[in-house]
């Protein structure tokens, strides 16, 4: 089994780990009012997916 030669140095490791979580995964502006939403699921302001209106009670 292959053993690294030399312990990995904490500004190495810390280096590499800035990239982990950068973007927040899966989120996309929604197609109907622009705003930041999860992929796959309902706009949370608007209420529309792929384009329809499919929650109404949003904005009453
Ligand atoms: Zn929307």
């Amino acid at each position: 089994m292959a053993v690294p030669k030399r312990k990995t140095s904490k500004a190495k490791k810390r280096a590499r780990r800035t990239h982990y979580k950068l973007q927040v995964p899966g989120m996309n502006t929604c197609a109907n009012c622009g705003e930041l939403k999860l992929s796959h699921r309902v706009c949370s302001s608007c209420g529309h997916y792929d384009g329809k209106e499919v929650v109404s009670n949003t904005a009453e």
